[in-house]
């Protein structure tokens, strides 16, 4: 086994992270913000897996999953290139990125505005994705220098969240554009898919780069040079999917064997952006609140959500015991808890709500997150918070975000996990379309980065 074999997450990033997180919450006491870690090693790994599993595929980093200046620089620094969707994405890696072009970038968002393309042209960025006629009379007036790709509707067979429904070209419509592009004097160069999000058959890469093959051909009876295939993103990048990711690098060369072959003429590009931006990611979160739900098992276990007789029942033992209390000795009041009427009662945690100091609506992902496969740790601790099912019991552990909007839950375990108010937490693989979306809703703040590897002093 070679030192690449090895992934991260198994060896030292875990812990190199954990280390900053304890000496960060140690130095402060009172602090109470949530921050990220990243690691800049595991962004450096990841290159390096890319490079082995998919060679030959050259990688434009999907912005969008984390535009992170630093991330971005040593993606660029390891010979990553980049996905943009418009002109601000573009101009946040020309800021950002010492030494990127606008020739080291695809633009595939397949509905531009029309500043956005002038803007694209004027930088060099001249790679662009179509998936419909009405999009290639905007790229006319710059049809000496533009190179358009087609995007197809991919096979989507196994994913659970679709991007066919909103971009790419059916069959019918793949046809019109070329047709278009010959009457335009559109240059054509390739084709482009994306698989959708949350699939379980790798296969649907090969199903996908046969379809591209099928309009290579067709393409070339009609007199156009493809030379570009972009097979898009969606490729696993969490800390246990290493495996997952191996099966797909495993599908797409075989089906690049046998439908563009070396030598055929044609450079093969994708898109990733949860495959660099997930695992280097971990966020550390503190417990500001645990609270309670709890029945009396005691005196009516089976109707612990028929609030009214509960209270009823309750309200009568408070007149008898304040009637006690009034005119009868202390023995008295013994003697009736002794005889039931205050029986100790036996209280079960129906259900712990633990409230974070962030939340679903700001980095922890929206509609990512049941795909993430995010696992939780606490500081100091070694050993994840295990899911080990319904424990035998009926109690849960109910994990809320920080804001006051109600549909702010993180997950549930099927247990009670004893988390205590104070505590920090740490949770892995949040890289990905989690810092995308912050916002400071509810004035919760935008979680600092503190980086770990080179290039992490070139920040300050
Ligand atoms: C978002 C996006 C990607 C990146 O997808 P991941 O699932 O994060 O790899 C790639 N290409 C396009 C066109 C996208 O919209």
């Amino acid at each position: 086994m070679t030192a690449t074999d090895v992934d991260p997450w198994e060896s030292s990033t875990l812990a190199d992270c954990r280390k900053l997180a304890t000496e960060m919450i140690g130095r402060q006491t009172q602090f109470d913000e949530a921050f990220f870690i990243c690691d800049l090693h595991d962004v450096e790994y990841k290159c390096r897996l890319w490079r082995q599993s998919m060679p030959g595929i050259v990688p434009y980093y999907a912005v969008k999953s984390n535009p992170d200046p630093l991330l971005c620089r040593v993606l660029f620094t390891n010979g990553v290139k980049f996905d943009c969707s418009n002109q601000r994405e573009i101009k946040f890696v020309l800021e950002n990125v010492p030494g990127a072009k606008g020739s080291d970038m695809v633009i595939s968002n397949t509905a531009k505005c029309v500043k956005d393309i002038a803007f694209s042209f004027e930088i060099g960025a001249t790679l662009m994705t179509v998936d419909s006629v009405e999009e290639l009379v905007k790229i006319v007036p710059f049809r000496e220098r533009a190179r358009i790709l087609i995007r197809l509707q991919s096979s989507e067979r196994t994913s659970e969240i679709t991007f066919n429904r909103k971009f790419g070209a059916d069959n019918d419509t793949i046809l019109k554009i070329l047709i278009k592009c010959k009457e335009l004097d559109l240059n054509v160069v390739g084709t482009h898919f994306h698989v959708g999000l949350g699939f379980v058959s790798p296969l649907i890469y090969d199903e996908s780069i046969e379809l591209s093959r099928a309009v290579f051909d067709i393409a070339k009876e009609m007199g156009f040079t493809m030379n570009i295939l972009n097979i898009g993103g969606s490729f696993p990048g969490g800390v246990r999917r290493r495996k997952q990711f191996s099966e797909v690098a495993a599908v797409v060369q075989r089906s690049l064997e046998r439908n563009f072959p070396t030598g055929c003429g044609v450079t093969v590009i994708a898109e990733p952006g949860q495959f660099f931006s997930t695992s280097a990611w971990i966020l550390c979160t503190k417990v500001v609140a645990v609270k309670d739900t709890s029945i009396d098992k005691t005196h009516n276990p089976g109707a612990a959500s028929d609030l009214r007789a509960r209270l009823s029942r309750m309200q009568r033992r408070h007149l008898k015991l304040n009637k006690l209390g009034e005119s009868h000795s202390q023995e008295e009041v013994a003697d009736a808890a002794v005889g039931g009427i205050v029986a100790k009662e036996h209280h079960v945690v129906l259900a712990r709500n633990v409230f974070l100091n962030e939340s679903r609506s700001n980095v922890i992902p929206r509609a990512a997150l049941p795909y993430l496969d995010l696992h939780f740790y606490r500081v100091g601790k070694d050993e994840e918070i295990p899911d080990i099912g319904d424990g035998g019991t009926d109690s849960k552990t109910v994990l809320w975000g920080a804001t006051c909007n109600p549909i702010d839950h993180i997950l549930e375990w099927g247990h009670l996990v004893d988390f205590k108010c104070n505590e920090w937490i740490l949770i892995d693989n949040m890289g990905t379309y989690s810092r995308a979306f912050q916002c400071g809703f509810n004035g919760f703040g935008i979680p600092p980065v503190h980086y770990i590897g080179h290039g992490a002093r070139k920040e300050a």
